[in-house]
This record gives structure tokens, sequence and C-alpha cells, in this order.
């Protein structure tokens, strides 16, 4: 692939922050909608990688107890997430396309200043070129896509975005070329939804497939 841009998502992707998240996304929904362990889980994982406002809503639709819920899940994810270890090889992938010359960028569902108070905290804000975060009607996905190709002067068919959930794949579709992580999903589970292209284990193998674009 012949790119300009690469575009991570954040949690699962770059952060190591995916069980801790299932951990007290599960707790809550168990929490204030009485299901069960395995049914949290369950409607947990089928609405990862989207706003944990949207997961809520779509799963218990119109439930009084949803703003509440979502507040505490909020809370308890500020608390612990500047805890949460980046994988062995995110810097060094980052690093490694920036000499390419690659412009990389971090879209996302958590908030903006989360992702970056993050970073910053482990010292590595500085190599990107925006970090986009989301906030009600500016998501990951279209949102997101749009932004970098008006802000940043970068054509959709230029861009690759990376991501680890099976939602990240479907927000790609129509704007660029997507690379997935098989970590949360296996191969087949990004197959079954449609993704043709390539996938990966590790952050450091897109360095095999990704090229500047001159
Ligand atoms: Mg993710």
């Amino acid at each position: 692939m012949e790119k300009n841009a690469v575009i991570f998502d954040f949690d699962g992707t770059l952060a190591d922050s995916m069980p801790f998240l299932e951990k007290i996304g599960v707790q809550i929904m168990i929490k204030y909608f009485d299901v069960s362990r395995e049914d949290a889980t369950q409607r947990y994982r089928t609405t990862t990688g989207l706003p944990y406002e949207q997961q809520i809503k779509m799963n218990f639709p119109d439930n009084s107890k949803n703003e509440e819920a979502i507040e505490e899940f909020e809370r308890l994810k500020i608390e612990r997430i500047f805890e949460q270890e980046l994988f062995s090889d995110s810097e060094s992938t980052v690093r490694g396309l920036l000499k390419l010359g690659m412009g990389v960028f971090v879209s996302s569902s958590t908030f903006q200043t989360t992702i970056e108070e993050y970073f910053r905290r482990k010292g590595i804000l500085d190599l990107f070129k925006e970090i986009i975060g989301y906030r009600p009607s500016f998501e990951k996905g279209a949102d997101h896509f749009n932004h970098i190709q008006s802000t940043h002067q970068v054509q959709f068919k230029d861009m690759v975005f990376v991501g680890d959930s099976l939602k990240d794949h479907e927000r790609s579709l129509g704007f660029c070329d997507f690379i997935g992580i098989t970590r949360m999903f296996g191969e087949q589970d990004f197959r079954k939804v449609g993704h043709t292209g390539h996938m990966v284990a590790n952050l450091s193998e897109i360095m095999d497939i990704l090229k500047k674009k001159t």
C-alpha cells in the first residue's frame, strides 16, 4: 500500500486498554441493567469501538438509568486509563512511519483531552500530527476522516485506518483502506464482516505493508 497518512485507533490498537475498558464496561451493565455477566460481555463486544455512550444507548434504548451509567463509566475510566500501557511496539512503529515521511494521526471514540493527556504522560504526544477524539456529532469514522482530508489535505485513497474492532472496519468503508489488528477479534471475525484487506497480529507488521506514496 502506498500511503501518505496512517490513522490509528487508540484503545486496543496503540494502548493496551481493552481488558480494562471491557471490565468496567461490563461491570456497569450488570450494575445498572440487571443483566448476566455473559449477556453484558456479549453486548459490550458486539458494540465495541463505539463511544460507551452509544454502546449503552444501543443496548438499552430509552432506559432511565442510561445517563447515570454512562457517567459512572467515564468516571471509572478516567481514574485508571493513564495506568494502561502502550503495546510494546506502538512507539517504535509510529517512529518508523515518521521516518518514512508519513503523517500519523489518531482517531478514537475516547475524548480527545484524555488521549492527549495519556500520550503526554508517555512522552510521545509530539509524534502525532493530530489526535482526533470523540465528541457528540464528531465521531471516529466519517467525521474524523473528512476532517483529516480537509484540514491536512490528505485524500481518502492516501490514508489507511488501523484498528482492532469490527466497527473500525465498518467505519472505514467508503472512505479509506483498513488494516485489522487481530487481538480482540480474529481473522475469521474480520472476514465475516467483509474485510478483504490486510490483517496483522502485531502493530509493527504494518511496516511490511506500507510504503510512502511519492
Ligand atoms: Mg479499538
